[in-house]
């Protein structure tokens, strides 16, 4: 049997307040079915375009908050860096400052050694900075300048190690010198000719002649090493000091001698007590000064002055 399935209807009823009549709607049955489809199609088509852009979403969401990851760290390494800068920028400033300090300590040590050399009457060295024009450096921290620095430096030490040895060269020269008066007394007889006090013709006096009293201690006149303590003829009980350079030294007419030979004596040392022995007219100190074996006159080598 065939069952008409066509024009099947749906009756939906719409029941208003009672002021107003009750509707009847008469759908075909078809219509709704055919709706319910369509309408179901496009609800599941809308979720799956939600689900698919909501999964996009979520991606691309993980995606950024990555990237934003990577740039807030770069971003702290940036500031890190920065800082890194900053703090580099001040040591190098610091080192400059450094660099300047030392040219200026420089500078001083070199006024300093002129002061010392020129005290000392020594000569100049050939390595002084001296020529170079200060304001015309520019010291800073970089290679060039810091290698400049540190050859200066090497110099400046070389200069001060030979100004070292000449001062105490110079020194031991100072020391060694006859440059004290053996005695306080009045000088009788200076060096070179005069008129002898024997026989009246003209003779070399090859020394001073000082006269005090016999017993007087009789001082080294500089430092050095005694060579001669004994009777020598003419010169009577005699005292001679080699003060090195060349530069003896003689002490004439003692009443006593307190040194032997090979003593080391010191500027002021007693080494006699004075008297009028030998060749002499009265009591005095014959006080020679020998350079390489010549007498001179001790008078170059005495202070001016008698202490
Ligand atoms: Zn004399």
């Amino acid at each position: 049997m065939h069952i008409k399935k066509k024009n099947q209807y749906i009756n939906i009823m719409i029941i208003p307040d009672s002021q107003h009549k009750i509707k009847n709607l008469r759908i075909k049955k078809s219509i709704v079915t055919t709706s319910i489809i369509s309408l179901t199609t496009v609800l599941l088509m809308m979720f799956s375009i939600t689900v698919y852009y909501a999964g996009s979403y979520g991606y691309l969401y993980t995606k950024l908050k990555y990237k934003d990851n990577i740039i807030a760290e770069k971003e702290q390494k940036i500031a890190q860096l920065s800082n890194m800068k900053k703090s580099q920028d001040t040591k190098i400033a610091m080192l400059n400052d450094n660099a300047k300090k030392i040219d200026e300590k420089m500078k001083s040590l070199d006024d300093l050694e002129q002061k010392v050399r020129r005290m000392l009457g020594l000569n100049q060295p050939e390595t002084s900075r001296g020529e170079i024009n200060r304001d015309e450096r520019n010291i800073s921290f970089d290679n060039i300048s810091t290698n400049k620095l540190i050859s200066e430096i090497d110099n400046k030490t070389i200069d001060y190690k030979n100004l070292l040895s000449e001062v105490t060269n110079k020194l031991d020269y100072l020391n060694s010198i006859p440059s004290a008066y053996p005695v306080n007394g009045n000088i009788t007889s200076p060096f070179g000719n005069r008129v002898s006090p024997y026989d009246n013709t003209i003779e070399f006096h090859p020394g001073i002649d000082l006269a005090v009293d016999s017993g007087t201690p009789v001082k080294a006149a500089g430092k050095g090493i005694v060579t001669y303590a004994g009777w020598l003829s003419g010169y009577g009980n005699t005292v001679m000091i080699d003060h090195n350079y060349g530069i003896t030294s003689v002490y004439g007419h003692n009443s006593q001698i307190l040194v032997t030979v090979g003593q080391t004596v010191n500027r002021g040392d007693v080494i006699a007590k004075s008297g009028n022995s030998g060749r002499s007219t009265g009591p005095h100190v014959h006080f020679e000064v020998r350079l390489n074996g010549n007498p001179v006159d001790p008078m170059k080598y005495l202070a001016k002055e008698m202490k």
